[in-house]
């Protein structure tokens, strides 16, 4: 007789939609073999669906202004204590450069909320595409769907928003004076331009259940995302949220793991929160199930300064040594590197398995 657990499990990764209480059930699970096998359905689907491999995409942080109010993140234009800088245009050439001789063909154009007028940054993306053959992500945040078209425009192929929660309430509690309906709107105005899209969610932030984790779970499935990056909370300390605790490291791999049961195809981060807790668990997440890595190639100021969380991984090291690392976290988590563009996999698009 198969345990609860074994017969749960089989039943969702075989028949998909699952319920919130399926969901909140797998999630709960706290026995060693329970979890080995939860992990090992997980890698099983993304060979299958995705290939044996980690994908590389090079992160450039190009500014830390924000004028938004996210109470967890240290960029948010209450923290005084933040140090704000933009890079130049010839600073982020040089790190797209650096991205594209350390063979990457992605590079992920992040920034806070910033005022930086949407004609600039097309100008940037243009250049980075008249330069280099490689696939170009923007994470900046919510914008009116015109500059969103105006980036499509200019040669932009990818957006990261994450939904941070699909529970309103919460959303509210976690975004003074802020709502979910905009950022739904923006990641409906993003998808019909035709952009790749990726989102996700923290885990662990004051406020959060596991049942509110089930929900946003099936929500960021049935929006059936090209990409989904998860990773848990770490509180800064110059925001309201110090004193509160970090997002548990069990959770956040067992809600991975769900995610790439489910999506099946959706490229997964092992992400940067999860390379800096106490130790560096990114091989972990990919052992869950993950298969994209995002070394950081801002220059070394940026990487300090650009504090959305304390501890940040890589920022003690120089540029070039972050990519480097990326074999030996591949080879560990049993993965071929991969440095193509790896496009979304979903139907529509360009991504393929060889
Ligand atoms: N301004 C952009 C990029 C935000 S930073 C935007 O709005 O999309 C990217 C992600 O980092 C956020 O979406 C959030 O989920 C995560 N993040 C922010 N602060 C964090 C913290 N204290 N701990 C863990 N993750 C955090």
């Amino acid at each position: 007789m198969r345990s609860d657990f074994t017969q749960v499990l089989a039943r969702v990764a075989e028949q998909g939609e699952p319920s919130l209480t399926e969901v909140v059930y797998l999630l709960r699970s706290e026995e060693a073999d329970e979890l080995e096998q939860l992990y090992a359905k997980a890698r099983a689907i993304r060979d299958e669906y995705c290939g044996r491999r980690m994908v590389v995409r090079g992160l450039v942080e190009f500014s830390s202004y924000c004028k938004n109010s996210c109470n967890y993140c240290g960029l948010n234009r209450f923290n005084q204590g933040a140090r704000r800088y933009r890079l130049s245009e010839r600073d982020i050439f040089a790190s797209a450069d650096l991205i594209y001789r350390a063979g990457f063909r992605t590079i992920v154009l992040q920034s806070g909320e910033d005022a930086w007028p949407a004609d600039q940054i097309a100008k940037i993306i243009c250049e980075i595409k008249t330069r280099y053959d490689m696939a170009i992500t923007l994470s900046v945040g919510e914008r009116p769907k015109s500059d969103y078209k105006a980036w499509k425009d200019a040669g932009a192929d990818r957006y990261l928003l994450r939904i941070e929660s699909s529970d309103a309430a919460l959303y509210q509690s976690l975004h003074q004076g802020r709502e979910l309906k905009t950022r739904l709107k923006a990641l409906e105005d993003l998808k019909d331009l035709g952009y790749q899209c990726g989102s996700g969610i923290m885990i662990g932030p004051p406020g959060q259940s596991l049942e509110h984790i089930a929900k946003d779970i099936l929500y960021l499935i049935k929006q059936d995302f090209d990409m989904i990056g998860i990773g848990p909370f770490i509180p800064h300390p110059q925001t309201i949220y110090a004193h509160e605790k970090a997002g548990s490291l069990p959770i956040t791999l067992k809600a991975l793991a769900l995610l790439r049961i489910l999506s099946r195809n959706a490229w997964l981060p092992a992400t940067t929160a999860l390379g800096s807790l106490d130790r560096d668990y990114r091989v972990d997440a990919l052992k869950a199930g993950a298969n994209v890595l995002m070394p950081n190639f801002s220059p070394a100021e940026a990487k300090k300064n650009y504090e959305i969380y304390p501890n940040k991984r890589c920022i003690d090291e120089c540029t070039e040594a972050c990519p480097c690392s990326s074999g030996e976290i591949a080879r560990a988590a049993g993965l071929k590197l991969d440095y193509s563009r790896a496009d979304s996999l979903k139907p529509g698009f360009l991504g393929k398995i060889d």
